[in-house]
């Protein structure tokens, strides 16, 4: 059998599935044939048994404490992805009478939008299309409308690399947001969301599970039925997640990553600050270079989590990509649908690799002028 070890791994930029803190993978690595006090590993033990029952809870325990989360919220960790909660959403909240508010901000938001279009109204309340997808509506853009099912937005798009740094105020009319590729990477004013969703495999652990923070009157808020059980917020509620077996490795995964949040890094205004250390240097960077590195993204809506910039031509950012894959720089190609370079610097990528980054494109730069 051929080995890797710790030194073989190389500054991984990947969008999703992303870097992991390297003390969880420690941690899990020392423990995936034998939990301590268990007699077998995570992956073999029922879900129903006290130690899952201890990790799923702790995940939610710590989940809480990090985002102040109250008890008016229920914490779900479900599967299909942040996808199936695109067609969920609408699926429970919205139907033919109805009309729900969205935000067409990027590539994800589109998709939300376009299942939530099959099951009733919808209504764009800000369109960023014009702009290129370069930025988030700005406070006060954008008001929901009266009456709306709920207004939907999208707190960071990945593939445009724009980011919401306010928590918009839509009143009556219950938010819900897709916090896939930001979640839990600064603190929220939870009190102004009914529904936040965010697939795991972003910020928060590995593929497999998908979190849901769902405000409880929005239960009595469902349309009529009938839902597929399995897509029924009320039935996944009165189950606390364990329905059917829920993805016990991610949720394990993710329970790690919850402490390493409280106890390493110190909570989510720490967090807030590196991911802000951590943009900042490569941005500036971008700012200072006379436009050989030009980012997509309008100042005011800089995503913190995918840094996304275009350079002279394509050949030239094939040329950075290919001698970056090479320095150990792994995963800046952007999303094929827009092209470009994208560096993915979520809650667990190291700062030292942002300055390695910086590093190799002021060489490039040089080599390359
Ligand atoms: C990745 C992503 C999704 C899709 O997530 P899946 O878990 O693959 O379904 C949805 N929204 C955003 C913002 C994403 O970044």
């Amino acid at each position: 059998m051929s080995t890797a070890t710790v030194s073989d791994r190389v500054f991984n930029f990947s969008a999703g599935p992303a870097t992991l803190p390297l003390k969880v993978l420690q941690e899990a690595q020392e423990h995936l044939l034998c939990l301590p006090g268990v007699g077998a590993s995570i992956l073999e033990i029922s879900h129903r048994s006290p130690p899952f029952e201890a990790i799923i809870g702790g995940a939610e325990a710590d989940m809480r404490k990090l985002l102040g989360i109250s008890d008016d919220y229920a914490v779900l960790f479900l599967q299909g992805g942040a996808t199936t909660q695109f067609s969920m959403v609408p699926m429970n909240f919205l139907n033919k009478e109805k009309s729900a508010d969205y935000i067409l901000q990027g590539a994800w938001s589109k998709k939300a939008m376009g299942e939530a279009k099959k099951h009733g109204n919808v209504n764009v309340v800000w369109d960023g299309s014009s702009e290129k997808f370069s930025r988030v509506p700005r406070p006060g853009e954008f008001t929901a409308s009266q009456g709306a099912a709920y207004l939907h937005m999208t707190s960071n798009e990945t593939i445009e690399g724009i980011e919401f740094h306010h928590d918009p105020d839509t009143g009556e009319v219950p938010l819900v947001c897709d916090a896939s590729s930001d979640f839990m990477h600064r603190p929220l004013d939870m009190k102004k969301f009914a529904l936040i969703y965010a697939g795991a495999q972003k910020n928060v652990g590995p593929a497999g599970a998908t979190v849901v923070i769902i405000r409880k009157d929005m239960l009595d808020r469902q349309v009529e039925g009938p839902f597929p059980t399995m897509l029924d917020y009320k039935k996944m509620v009165a189950g606390a997640s364990m329905h059917n077996t829920p993805p016990v490795f991610t949720i394990y995964i993710l329970s790690l990553v919850m402490k390493w949040l409280l106890h390493d890094i110190g909570g989510l205004d720490k967090m807030h600050q590196l991911n802000q250390k951590k943009a900042g240097l490569l941005y500036d960077f971008m700012d200072q270079s006379g436009g050989y590195y030009k980012p997509h993204a309008q100042k005011d809506s800089r995503s913190l989590m995918n840094v996304t910039w275009r350079m002279r031509d394509e050949d030239l950012e094939k040329k950075f990509i290919k001698e970056a894959k090479a320095a150990k720089l792994d995963g800046l190609k952007g999303h094929r649908d827009v092209g470009g370079l994208r560096a993915s610097l979520y809650n667990a990528f190291p700062y030292e690799g942002v300055e390695a980054l910086v590093g190799f494109m002021k060489e490039f730069m040089k080599n390359n002028g």
